[in-house]
């Protein structure tokens, strides 16, 4: 069967279990919000830039967010189909598992992945992967390592090479592991999106039920596990909420509120880099459009859109990744109305609400 489907191209994967709703995408069978369309050079300077601003390097916590985020993901859906990864955890079964996972993998975009080896009965296990054209090697070696805990437990360790232009990913089971209590504190919480109170109309595809708007704005590239914008041609990726919620959470118990302001700069910075370099069609602060936007990415719900040249007061629900959020709208105000600003916000349940106004 053909990866993407024939009337508007969205990947399968995501479209069978994901949907969209009350302006996050939902995984189906756990009902929690699960994903955000995110520019991966976005993705990768964000976590330079982040380190850059922080000043110590963050490679060890993204890891360790990436690993906690990829195992409550794949957990999550062990939890609602218990029996079939019961069994599908025996050999020659986990092949079936691993080259689903390699499709969902690819329909978010993250890249390709083939299971070259497994080996080893529970406590010994040694799985061998094949990556190319991760969007990130470190993050993707990382999402591997978390489903491979999240599937036999134990803690692992993980070595990743370069051969020929893929990575080649090495994972151990490690009983004596350490950092248990590193992944204890990065257990994700669970995201599940209210009802909105201003539902946005997302027009889907007769055929598999995406939102037409996927299909508009993005395009798959199924053998090499790639998804780019249509307009301006930018390498995205459906990245999970839980790695960003986990990796919010665990700079924010580091370093304090500071940190939230951080990403929050980090984020107006990539998103003004983004809008100056591919100039969005359009007035992109135009209510209707901007709610839209906002809910195919699954940014959240925006419910009240107040701005001029003088500032803007906006509430957004169901936002899990708020400084993101915050950070974006901001950079998109500024655009709009050619000046530097500043912003404040507050978030109540999920509920975002933001004020811009002109720097002084
Ligand atoms: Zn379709």
């Amino acid at each position: 069967m053909k990866a993407q489907c024939r009337e508007c191209g969205v990947h399968r994967m995501v479209g069978k279990t994901h949907r969209w709703e009350d302006g996050c995408i939902v995984d189906r069978s756990a009902g929690t919000a699960n994903l955000i369309v995110y520019e991966v050079s976005a993705a990768n300077s964000w976590m330079e830039e982040l380190g850059r601003i922080m000043g110590m390097p963050l490679d060890r916590l993204v890891f360790n967010a990436a690993t906690s985020a990829a195992e409550g993901v794949v957990r999550d859906s062990i939890q609602s189909h218990p029996a079939l990864f019961r069994l599908a955890s025996t050999p020659p079964l986990h092949r079936i598992v691993y080259a689903m996972s390699a499709q969902l993998m690819e329909g978010i975009g993250a890249g390709r992945i083939e299971l070259l080896a497994q080996k080893g009965g529970q406590g010994r296990r040694e799985t061998r992967l094949r990556v190319s054209h991760p969007f990130n090697p470190r993050l993707v070696s990382s999402l591997v390592a978390g489903f491979v805990r999240a599937f036999y437990g134990l803690p692992v360790t993980c070595h990743t090479r370069e051969e020929g232009g893929a990575f080649i990913v090495e994972i151990r089971q490690d009983p004596a592991g350490a950092g248990e209590g590193v992944y204890h504190r990065l257990a994700p919480a669970r995201l599940v999106p209210a009802r909105g109170h201003a539902p946005v109309a997302l027009p889907a595809c007769g055929r598999c039920g995406a939102p037409r708007g996927i299909g508009d704005l993005f395009v798959w590239d199924p053998q090499r596990g790639m998804i780019a914008e249509r307009a301006g041609g930018q390498r995205v990726i459906f990245a999970s909420l839980y790695l960003f919620d986990s990796m919010i959470r665990e700079v924010h118990a580091e370093l304090g509120e500071p940190a939230l302001e951080v990403f929050q700069e980090v984020e107006r910075r990539l998103f003004a880099r983004k809008l100056a370099s591919a100039p969005a069609g359009g007035d992109p602060w135009e209510e209707e459009g901007l709610r839209g936007d906002l809910a195919l990415r699954g940014l959240g719900l925006l419910r009240k859109l107040e701005a001029d040249g003088e500032g803007a007061r906006i509430v957004v629900d169901n936002v899990f990744v708020a400084p993101i959020v915050a950070g974006r709208l901001l950079a998109l105000w500024e655009y709009r109305y050619g000046r530097e600003a500043e912003c404040e916000y507050s978030i109540t349940g999920n509920t975002l609400d933001l004020s811009i106004h002109p720097a002084a």
